[in-house]
């Protein structure tokens, strides 16, 4: 399979990369670090990363601007994500030929290659073992990029995903210069409207006695705060931090009426439910839509029901 990506890669002079809605540090991280490696190993290729920038994330990577016409007879590879409902700007299609790479559960399978392992931590770290794969030479910043994006997936290197070759493939990366403890620090710190909002998840959480666990945060809330959708990334962890909680979800009200569903767990699969509900994702981190109140209460209903 890499050796087919590899060849594709190679084949083509205009390639434009992808990833999913929303981006996390391991969507910019693949994405980006995949362009930063192509473009340090084939200098004479047009690589070209494509989505909407994110305010939160503008630290670690911004976007090209991609223009139409850059789609003829272009390689389109999209990383890190499960399906084409998600893909970041849908002109993913306008290209010749189009590849997935990513670890989520392949649900979809879209594309002319696919290359999915849903073994692996990151789909930074599954970049990472193309590069090592095609003996390309690692730059500064493609290991910073390809770094963020393993320690923002694992938790830095908290959640089970973490693999003893996870943990070599960040040894590896660590080796190139770039300003390691900076980079967990941004990643690890908020800003105080982040953690007056951790504030009222703590305060507002609701735990049932097998530690399951709910907090609802309304446009009222994230205007309060003034907090965007985006920025609840910053606390979709912290209930994790409890001890007695073993799986929990934020709803987060969207300016229409409708619910963003945010669930994790620590060791129950719960991606089950999210798929009931216009969702999917990892089995222990995944996302739905909920489109009531009563939804909502649904969904609780259906993780407590997971410890009946
Ligand atoms: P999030 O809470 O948005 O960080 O989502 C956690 C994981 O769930 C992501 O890595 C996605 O793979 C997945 N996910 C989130 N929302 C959806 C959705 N609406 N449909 C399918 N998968 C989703």
């Amino acid at each position: 399979m890499m050796t087919n990506i590899l060849e594709k890669i190679k084949a083509y002079s205009t390639i434009i990369i992808h990833r999913h809605q929303r981006p996390d540090p391991d969507a910019l991280g693949s994405q980006v670090g995949l362009a930063e490696l192509i473009k340090h190993n084939y200098p004479n290729k047009t690589v070209l990363t494509a989505g909407l920038d994110v305010p939160n994330l503008m630290w670690l990577a911004q976007m090209d601007k991609v223009e139409d016409r850059d789609y003829q007879h272009a390689l389109v590879i999209v990383t890190d994500t499960a399906n084409t409902a998600r893909i970041d700007d849908d002109r993913y299609q306008k290209g010749d030929y189009l590849i997935k790479i990513d670890h989520h559960p392949n649900d979809e399978p879209y594309g002319d290659l696919v290359y999915v392992n849903t073994q692996v931590s990151s789909t930074s770290e599954m970049i990472t073992e193309l590069a090592l794969a095609a003996n390309w030479k690692m730059s500064d910043r493609a290991a910073y990029l390809l770094y963020a994006g393993i320690i923002g997936d694992t938790g830095r290197f908290l959640y089970p995903a973490t693999s003893s070759r996870t943990l070599e493939i960040a040894a590896y990366l660590r080796q190139f210069s770039f300003d390691f403890s900076a980079l967990a620090r941004q990643m690890d710190s908020f800003s105080l409207k982040i953690a007056k909002l951790q504030g009222y998840v703590f305060e507002n959480l609701e735990i049932d006695e097998h530690g399951v666990a709910c907090v609802t945060l309304t446009q009222e809330r994230l205007t309060q705060f003034g907090v965007t959708d985006a920025d609840t990334a910053a606390i979709v962890g912290s209930p994790g931090k409890i001890d007695s909680v073993q799986t929990w979800v934020i709803f987060v009200e969207q300016p229409e009426g409708h619910y963003r569903v945010r669930l994790r767990s620590k060791e129950k699969v719960i991606n089950q439910v999210a798929k009931k509900h216009d969702g999917g994702g990892h089995p222990l981190a995944s996302g739905a839509n909920s489109a009531s109140v009563e939804e909502n209460q649904q969904i609780y209903r259906e993780l407590q029901e997971l410890f009946q």
